[in-house]
């Protein structure tokens, strides 16, 4: 019998198993597709990832393989730098396609001891009060305490749950492929910024090779998203939108994508979650949804794994909803407002252009930076003082950085006053004395995932904290 079994082996699933396995949880990952497919969605990672994977020592695999971006330009494509002195040391995106980030996530997970199984689709399942049956697909089944659904936007577990998923279906299609084009490039990046003036849903950009990464909108919305675009269709949409179709042909893959925007309604029946697109569907304006889906994984990992380890205060995998859900929920709406900014209606144009003038103000850039790139987030830990819910920078320590000392995944009591105690907790929670002077508060109580759970100097306030997250101290 496994710990948890997780449906879908995209990034979400894969975070999730590396960060379970941290805690020696025993874990498997069952993944429909026999080998991985050749399309590429997400084109980078945000800054909340990019301190994610820092967070876990898997960022200089990472930059290995991508390139650093400037920040600014994601929100709805309004051409704009990030204001300067953002709250990371990681002040870029970067640039890396998701093939890459699947594989890199998959090996780490791998590595780490979970065990993933390709070509293996849950179909069917069951809980009761020890735990969840899951029916696969070959007529076989497995069991486990904890069953989490990382099976994508159509996903499976989330409809054998019975769990809504209200919002609204697609509106516009579009599609994307990578293909060859006869033109010229100086043709194809003349055409392309002329077209993008009015129309933000048309691209080609040159991925290297001779081979472009082109989109355009389609006609109408498909019944069958599944089913992927002719070239033929690709290249009279090219021309309908754009003028010409650049002589496109032998594509790599051809796909379409729509922007249905949906919600799951709860995360967690019992010992069944959702996470990752299972949970939350929008349209990819301003590149969030892997991020969110890997954040999800990071929130979820460490309360799943206590659970299991029996430690779990009460609703702490239940904080992992109240936390993450109104997260997405914010995320699709700035998505809903991208879509309606980069609409051709003139009513829209003239919103984008007053939007435009705005982002100019610093603390509105700032605000809609801090949005994309998820270092905004707040989580309700009921108040206190202004770092709490919300993660911290990394910062300088005598002792290295700080984002090394969170590698373990465990808790971390960052202290410079020396006089303060986690002892009852020594075997959940890292007490590190240390004075590096970039931070500017006496001492903090750091979550596993890096949101700041206290701050302060003062012990009793500490020890009343420590098990609202940690739970009991050891007798
Ligand atoms: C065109 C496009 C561009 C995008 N660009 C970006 C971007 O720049 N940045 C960004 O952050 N996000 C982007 N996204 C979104 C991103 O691709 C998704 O949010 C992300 O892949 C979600 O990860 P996931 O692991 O939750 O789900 P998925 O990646 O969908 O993975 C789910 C996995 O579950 C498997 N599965 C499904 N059903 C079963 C089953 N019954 N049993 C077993 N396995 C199953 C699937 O085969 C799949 O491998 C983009 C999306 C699109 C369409």
């Amino acid at each position: 019998m496994f710990d948890v079994i997780i449906a879908g082996g995209g990034p979400t699933g894969l975070m999730l198993a590396a960060e379970l396995r941290l805690h020696g949880i025993r874990v498997v990952v069952l993944e429909k597709d026999a080998a991985q497919p050749p399309y590429v969605r997400s084109l980078g990672l945000h800054v909340r990832s990019i301190e994610v994977m820092d967070q876990r020592g898997l960022l200089e695999r990472f930059l290995a393989h991508g390139t650093r971006h400037p920040l600014g330009g994601f929100f709805a494509a309004l051409l704009h730098p990030a204001p300067e002195r953002l709250d990371t040391a990681h002040g870029y995106v970067l640039g890396i396609p998701q093939t890459v980030t699947d594989r890199l996530l998959a090996e780490h997970a791998a590595e780490v001891g979970a065990e993933i199984r390709r070509g293996c689709e849950l179909v069917g399942l069951t809980q009761d009060e020890h735990g969840v049956t899951a029916e696969l697909a070959d007529g076989t089944s497995l069991r486990s305490r904890y069953l989490v659904g990382c099976d994508g936007g159509r996903s499976t577990v989330r409809r054998l749950l019975g769990v809504a998923f209200p919002g609204e279906p697609s509106r516009v299609e579009t599609l994307l492929g990578e293909m060859e084009l006869t033109a010229s490039p100086e043709v194809v990046a003349a055409v392309t910024a002329e077209v993008r003036e009015v129309q933000k849903r048309f691209g080609a950009g040159p991925i290297g090779d001779g081979v472009y990464r082109v989109v355009v909108p389609a006609e109408g919305v498909a019944e069958d998203r599944a089913t992927p675009p002719t070239l033929d269709e690709f290249k009279q949409q090219l021309r309908a939108v754009g003028g010409t179709d650049f002589g496109a042909h032998s594509p790599r893959w051809l796909s379409r994508f729509g922007d249905a925007t949906r919600l799951a309604e709860r995360y967690r029946v019992g010992r069944v979650l959702l996470a990752g697109d299972a949970a939350h569907i929008h349209p990819p304006t301003g590149g969030q949804g892997l991020n969110l889906g890997v954040q999800d994984a990071f929130n979820l990992g460490w309360k799943l794994a206590a659970q299991i380890a029996g430690w779990a205060p009460d609703g702490l995998l239940d904080s992992y909803h109240d936390e993450r859900h109104p997260v997405a929920a914010d995320v699709l709406d700035n998505t809903r407002a991208q879509m309606e900014l980069m609409s051709t209606e003139p009513g829209a144009q003239a919103v984008r252009r007053l939007l435009a003038e705005l982002i100019e103000i610093e603390e509105v850039n700032r605000r809609l930076i801090e949005k994309i790139t998820a270092i905004g987030i707040r989580y309700d830990f009921g108040g206190g003082h202004e770092l709490v819910g919300r993660r911290l920078r990394d910062v300088r320590l005598t002792q290295g950085r700080l984002y090394e000392l969170m590698r373990g995944g465990r808790g971390l009591l960052l202290d410079q006053t020396g006089a303060l105690s986690a002892a009852g907790w020594a075997d959940r929670v890292d007490h590190v004395v240390d004075g590096g002077g970039e931070l500017d508060v006496p001492a903090v109580l750091l979550r596993p995932d890096g949101h700041v759970a206290w701050v302060g100097d003062d012990q009793r306030s500490l020890a009343a904290v420590l098990p609202r997250w940690f739970g009991a101290a050891a007798g």
